[in-house]
């Protein structure tokens, strides 16, 4: 019999419209998977107790006649969405403790759709890292595992936590945050469907910042469709963030659920053929453009001639915009305070005790790309270097519709394998921050297995605002790739 944690936000939502459950029910379930499953170390705060009242009240609620697009749908939340009366840490000791009095806007336009939430998940401090090792609480297990190989791996990053609960099936989605590709690649690593919109689309009103220009809120689930659903609840025009663009929501899912693809030209970018890509992944790459060829799309070949920049210009900005952003911490306003002889003395105390070692060296970049002197050399360059981005993009789809690419250069791998030295590990989002520097929309969706059992992800990415044309894509490509696999176990 399938167990109610089997079912997907859509399956959910039409069990719950025909009574055959209930939001308590449902998310009973799913909350004895968060215990089952504590071990991946997921969650930095779970909240059984909210959980259960949320889902009463949607009961009652749709009772009444009254059920929202997500009515009694259990989901987690990046615990760097501030959440009122529930800690919200971000990773970091700093922030340990801090309990917001305000909730942020999608998560607010979650809760009134009628979700339901169970608990904050685990991320890299700050949103900083592609492997979730960051996070003062500890690392997350990726569910799945190598082929005979009991060796953890990690989840990806920095949305470890959200991926690795929605791949385990303790909640049928997610939330997570993706600045150079912190939704995307966790969603390739986990074997799941992870969604970046354009920049602008979801409010980041409320979302600890971290590169304010890159950073973007957007769904984890196991479906196209589902993740169309949350994003459609996500997102909205919100006057409260400046950079939300003011634009009506489409009917996301319903795209989703035409993956009709006839004479859509999918843009296969020359410059992704990289050395240091899995000979796999590039396998996996084609077999994929074949596959929306085969559903009656049209693949041509496109340049991004800037591409190569886009990583070491990323590692301009984020850190730049990081330094500034994270100059609050100063143990007066939030968080952790450690004493000193005088106030200088007490900020140095409290952000040499309360950041970790990558949000240390991120913020050294940063003030010293902004300095005076360096500025022009290093700040307005990688600026200069993301508009060349943008126009890459901009003429590339004056070809095509969607770009298909490889969402991560590699599979999972272990903890530790990459923490020799931080380049490396900056090396895993070569294919999601052009996106990111550019403002686009991406999705990865899993296409296929590696030797090892591990999932891969491809790619799409589309004009900015037209998530419906990438999301059809997307549907048509989940389709074709037919994937199911599970990691065992979970
Ligand atoms: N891994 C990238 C970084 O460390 C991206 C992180 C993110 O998207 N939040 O900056």
């Amino acid at each position: 019999m399938t167990s109610l944690t089997d079912l997907t936000v859509t399956q959910l939502g039409a069990a719950l419209a025909k009574k055959e459950t209930s939001a308590v029910e449902v998310a009973d379930a799913h909350l004895k998977k968060l215990d089952e499953h504590r071990a991946l170390n997921a969650f930095i705060t779970e909240t059984p107790e909210k959980a259960r009242t949320m889902a009463a009240a949607s009961d009652a609620r749709r009772a009444k006649g009254d059920a929202g697009l997500l009515e009694g749908i259990p989901l987690a939340i990046k615990d760097l969405f501030c959440t009122e009366g529930v800690q919200t840490t971000a990773a970091s000791h700093i922030l340990e403790g801090f309990v917001p009095q305000y909730e942020s806007t999608v998560t607010t336009n979650l809760w009134k759709s009628g979700a339901v939430m169970v608990g904050k998940t685990n991320l890299d401090e700050f949103a900083m890292g592609s492997s979730n090792m960051t996070s003062h609480f500890g690392g997350v297990e990726n569910p799945w595992k190598r082929k005979g190989d009991n060796r953890k791996l990690v989840p990806g990053g920095s949305s470890g936590g959200s991926a690795a609960a929605v791949a385990a099936h303790m909640v049928p989605g997610s939330t997570g945050t993706d600045t150079g590709g912190s939704i995307r690649q966790p969603a390739s690593f986990c074997g799941i469907v992870g969604l970046k919109p354009t920049y602008g689309r979801c409010s980041r009103w409320g979302v600890v910042a971290f590169a304010s220009s890159l950073d973007q809120p957007g769904p984890f689930a196991r479906t196209v469709e589902d993740s169309a659903l949350l994003l459609q609840a996500m997102a909205g025009h919100d006057p409260k963030d400046s950079t939300s663009a003011p634009l009506a929501v489409p009917d996301f899912a319903a795209a989703a659920r035409t993956p009709d693809i006839k004479g859509l030209k999918v843009g296969i970018p020359r410059e992704y053929r990289v050395d240091g890509t899995s000979p796999e992944i590039e396998a996996l790459w084609s077999r994929g453009a074949e596959m929306l060829k085969a559903a009656g799309a049209v693949p041509v070949e496109v340049s991004l001639p800037h591409t190569k920049y886009a990583l070491p210009a990323y590692y301009i900005v984020a850190p730049a915009e990081c330094s500034s952003n994270l100059a609050r911490y100063d143990g007066v306003r939030f968080g952790l305070r450690v004493p000193g002889k005088d106030l200088a003395e007490m900020y140095q105390n409290t952000r040499g005790a309360g950041f970790g070692k990558e949000v240390r060296r991120r913020i050294m970049i940063g003030t010293y790309v902004l300095s005076a002197g360096y500025y022009d050399a290093y700040y307005k360059k990688a600026q200069q270097i993301r508009s060349l981005i943008a126009r890459d993009f901009n003429q590339a789809f004056e070809k095509c519709d969607v770009l298909l690419t490889p969402t991560a250069p590699t599979a999972a791998f272990a903890a530790g394998e990459k923490m020799d030295d931080p380049v490396t590990m900056y090396l895993n989002d070569m294919f999601t921050i052009p996106a990111s520097m550019a403002g686009l929309p991406g999705i990865s969706v899993p296409a296929g297995l590696d030797k090892d059992g591990l999932p891969l992800g491809l790619q799409l990415i589309g004009r900015a605002f037209d998530e419906e044309t990438m999301l059809r894509a997307a549907a048509a490509l989940e389709k074709a790739a037919g994937f199911t696999a599970r990691a065992a176990g979970y």
